[in-house]
């Protein structure tokens, strides 16, 4: 991932953002911290610094939320506290891809916070996450702060198949591998939000 510099100091009249501290971090491989920093600024100006989430610092498994304990292996969106939390152990299984795949899990639950906050999540199926995995594509894609190289590209795909499921009847089937590549992928060709509805 590389940063932005020229969109970037444009956005820095905002003081949300302080991003020039990330300039630092311009090495191809970003830490943790700045992805989901850089990520969070660049989806709240894509939607007009409106119902920012907030983040949690990445907890263990097994910590408490105000949505329930935080299994192995995950990532969600508590509307009860309107925060996303992900676990250590997430973070290190989007490295095993890259930084890239970490900047699509942020955006994907990022998304559904903006389902949530504008009421376009009608029930909580497969289709709804589907249309997290488009948005976070579009947001990867429109974040003024960041660029996505034909690298990343390839990481966010490859985690998006691997995180597929066959759990056709289960509540938390989020799609299937090829299903959440497609939707992830039609989300960074859309020319704007709209593409993902
Ligand atoms: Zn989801």
């Amino acid at each position: 991932m590389k940063i932005n510099i020229v969109k970037t100091l444009v956005t820095l009249s905002t003081p949300i953002i302080s991003l020039l501290t990330m300039s630092r971090s311009i090495a191809q491989e970003w830490h943790p911290d700045a992805v989901i920093q850089s990520m969070y600024a660049g989806v709240a100006y894509i939607h007009g610094y409106k119902a920012i989430p907030r983040v949690y610092k990445p907890i263990p498994a097994g910590s408490r939320t105000r949505c329930g304990v935080m299994v192995a292996m995950n990532a969600f969106y508590c509307p009860l506290d309107h925060s996303i939390y992900i676990s250590n152990d997430m973070i290190a299984f989007a490295y095993r891809f890259g930084d890239a795949a970490l900047a699509y899990i942020i955006g994907h639950e990022y998304a559904h916070a903006m389902q949530n906050a504008y009421g376009f999540n009608r029930n909580n199926s497969h289709i709804t996450e589907l249309q997290a995995d488009c948005l976070s594509g579009f947001y990867m894609k429109a974040v003024p702060n960041i660029v996505f190289d034909q690298r990343d590209i390839q990481e966010i795909q490859a985690l998006a198949y691997s995180i597929g499921d066959h759990n056709r009847w289960s509540r938390n089937h989020h799609g299937t591998p090829s299903q959440r590549l497609k939707a992830v992928t039609i989300g960074m060709s859309a020319s704007n939000l709209l593409g993902c509805f």
